[in-house]
């Protein structure tokens, strides 16, 4: 379900007016992308955005250094 990096740095509007609530995002070690895109669909019935937090950069919003579910180090955000 990965997308390219390339295409992880398109940062739309619909993305950025989601993550100013406090829901409706996910930031997750790899292992629990598959778990966060589960959660997403179930909430939303629409299919989430794979950001690559290593790769990109926000100017108004600071990434969790955790994943949600775990101790490891958040490495996609699923929006
Ligand atoms: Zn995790």
């Amino acid at each position: 379900m990965r997308r390219s990096s390339g295409e992880a740095r398109t940062w739309s509007t619909k993305q950025t007016m989601r993550t100013e609530g406090t829901n409706g995002m996910y930031c997750v070690c790899r292992e629990h992308v598959e778990l966060a895109i589960d959660k997403f669909v179930d909430e939303y019935e629409d299919a989430p955005d794979l950001v690559n937090l290593q790769t990109t950069a926000f100017s108004a919003w600071t990434a969790p250094e955790h994943c949600e579910w775990c101790g490891n180090p958040a490495e996609i955000l699923v929006v």
